[in-house]
Parts: C-alpha cells; sequence; structure tokens
C-alpha cells in the first residue's frame, strides 16, 4: 500500500509491466461523474467496502472484489476473488500491495472461518502479483502460478514476487488443472492473449468465471503484452461458456452481455487496425482518431495513447 501510494511520477511511469499503471495518471482527470458511475454498479451485495474497493457477494461461497482505483487508493488495484469449499478457500490474485493481499486474506478468514489454502495468480503484472508476501503470510497456503508467469516476474525483477514464486506450485500451460475444496472445484484454464501465459478460474453452478486480464469491463483494456488475435479468441471462448458472472480483472462484474460488448470493442479496434493499414496510416495516427462507438457505451480512459497501442499491436501482428 505505502509502497504503490508512495511511487513518484517517474517511478510510476516506470512501473510499465503493471497493467492498470495507467489508472493513477488517470484517476487525476477522471471527471467525479465517470468515478460515481463506476463505483454504483453494483451486481451482489457488498460485504465490505474500503476506499479501494468493495468485496460482493456472487453466490454461497464466492466472493468477487471490484477494485476501484481512480479514486488514486491503489492498495488492490486489480480485481480478485475467494472461492471457499468445506476443505479449503482459495484467493484470486495477490493485487497490487502486500496491504491489499493481507485485506483479502482477513475478509477470508472473516467471512469463512478459516485462513486461505490457496492463492493463484492469473499473470504477470505487478498489479496482480506485487502484493505476493501479503498473500504467503497464511500458514498453510500453496501459491499456483504458470512456470512462464514466474519467469516473466523473474525477468522483469519484479520482487519480492520472484522468491515467493520460485516455491509456487507449478500450473500446467497445457491442460487445466483442478483444485478440490470439498464440495466446489474451481478448474483452472491455461490460456494466453493479454500476456504469454494467463490463466482463468472456472467455477460451475452458479456459472462464475474470473477472467484475469483477459476480459476488461468498462475500461479500455491494455494491449502491452497482448497477442491481439489471441486474446480475441480466448474472449470468445470465454464468452461462448456464457457464465452467470465474469469478474474481468479491472472494472465492475460483467455478465454475458456486457462481454458481448467487450468482443465487440476487440473487434472495433482490430477493425481500426485494419483500415490504418490499407490507409498507409501510423498506429499514433489511428490511435489518435480512434473513438469507441458510442453504441458500445462509456469506457473509461483518459490517455489516447492506449488506442494507438492496441491498433499498434493489432498492426505489428497483422504485419507478421
Ligand atoms: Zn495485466
Amino acid at each position: 500500500m505505502e509502497e504503490s501510494r508512495s511511487w513518484t511520477r517517474r517511478g510510476f511511469l516506470r512501473q510499465t509491466t503493471s497493467c492498470a499503471a495507467h489508472l493513477g495518471l488517470m484517476s487525476a482527470v477522471a471527471p467525479a461523474w465517470v468515478r460515481g458511475l463506476w463505483a454504483a454498479q453494483e451486481r451482489y451485495p457488498v460485504v465490505a467496502r474500503e476506499p479501494w474497493g468493495r468485496l460482493e457477494r456472487v453466490a454461497e461461497g464466492i466472493w468477487a472484489l471490484v477494485s476501484t482505483p481512480l479514486e488514486g487508493d491503489r492498495t488492490t488495484l486489480c480485481n480478485g476473488g475467494i472461492v471457499a469449499g468445506r476443505a479449503g478457500v482459495l484467493i484470486v490474485e495477490a493485487f497490487g500491495s502486500d496491504a491489499g493481499a493481507r485485506w483479502m486474506a482477513e475478509r477470508a478468514r472473516e467471512l469463512t472461518g478459516r485462513a486461505p489454502t490457496h492463492v493463484v495468480v492469473t499473470h504477470y503484472h505487478g498489479d496482480h502479483t506485487a502484493g505476493l508476501r501479503g498473500s504467503a503470510e497464511a500458514a498453510d497456503v500453496t501459491i499456483f502460478a504458470t512456470p512462464v508467469t514466474r519467469d516473466l516476474v523473474r525477468e522483469r525483477g519484479q520482487t519480492p514476487p520472484t522468491q515467493l514464486l520460485d516455491s509456487a506450485r507449478p500450473l500446467d500451460t497445457r491442460r487445466p488443472t483442478e483444485i478440490d475444496l470439498g464440495g466446489r472445484s474451481v478448474v483452472i484454464v491455461p490460456r494466453r492473449g493479454h500476456t504469454a501465459s494467463d490463466v482463468s478460474l472456472e467455477i460451475s453452478d452458479p456459472a462464475v468465471v474470473f477472467c484475469g486480464d483477459l476480459v476488461w469491463n468498462e475500461m479500455f483494456p491494455n494491449y502491452v503484452d497482448a497477442s491481439p488475435s489471441r486474446l480475441s479468441q480466448d474472449v470468445r471462448l470465454l464468452r461462448a461458456q456464457g457464465a452467470d458472472t465474469y469478474v474481468p480483472g479491472h472494472g465492475p462484474l460483467a455478465d454475458a452481455v456486457a462481454l458481448d460488448r467487450y468482443v465487440a470493442l476487440l473487434d472495433d479496434v482490430e477493425a481500426a487496425a485494419r483500415r490504418a493499414l490499407e490507409a498507409g496510416h501510423s498506429a499514433e495516427e489511428a490511435g489518435a482518431a480512434y473513438a469507441v462507438p458510442a453504441a458500445l457505451g462509456a469506457w473509461t480512459l483518459f490517455n489516447p495513447a492506449y488506442f494507438s497501442r492496441a491498433i499498434d499491436s493489432w498492426m505489428r501482428e497483422l504485419a507478421g
């Protein structure tokens, strides 16, 4: 918490591995009505509320954290959740700070009567892994990450998650891993597209999918490490499940309609990149001219570079 709050602007800009690094810059200019709109979009009863986020009770034994960092508090920064069975309690994500991860572990204890036993990080970005020290404080907790995620954290020199991920249980990157929490199974599915290694966590009855940063809702996605066609493909696979609730990596909880809108946005970005290539425009020019179609609703974006980054990512892929 202190760590992220005390980031200098220069340090902040250097933190390019955080997919939500732009949030702090945006919060300075986010108009109150946008922040209010987002904060008001609760889909389920709120069981805990803090300046940085709210914990919604999605179903018996399933809670989702919706982070609300636009006010400038980045204690958790990304979304995540708690899934409980008779034999174990799983936390999705390690969040943007030790304090954020610790807060989630405390909520898990309070809501389920037991300490977390599993922590799964969906991908390597700092806003999902920086709080691992806070996650690892529970005595009997096992951390799960793919070997690719572990290596990417190491390559980018993200400490202290580096040491903690060295002892993490590796998740298979070719086939799903099922974790039986006792009367509640979580299937961890290896995916790609937002980064070189993403995972989704999938629960049935009710169907709830924790999407990591493959899905963003009402907040324009960051393509910094994206493989755009793979992203589109994996998002369609998530949508095809027809889940009741999709927990995006950032933004309010989503349903199938919201996923359709997100798929349409990804397709629109692709179309803009194809037009730019044909017209011989640069990604910067195309990004400057890009606007999210009004039919897709309001997507928070205050840094126009995010449009060019997405278009550039597509143009590089299309140009081979
Ligand atoms: Zn990310």
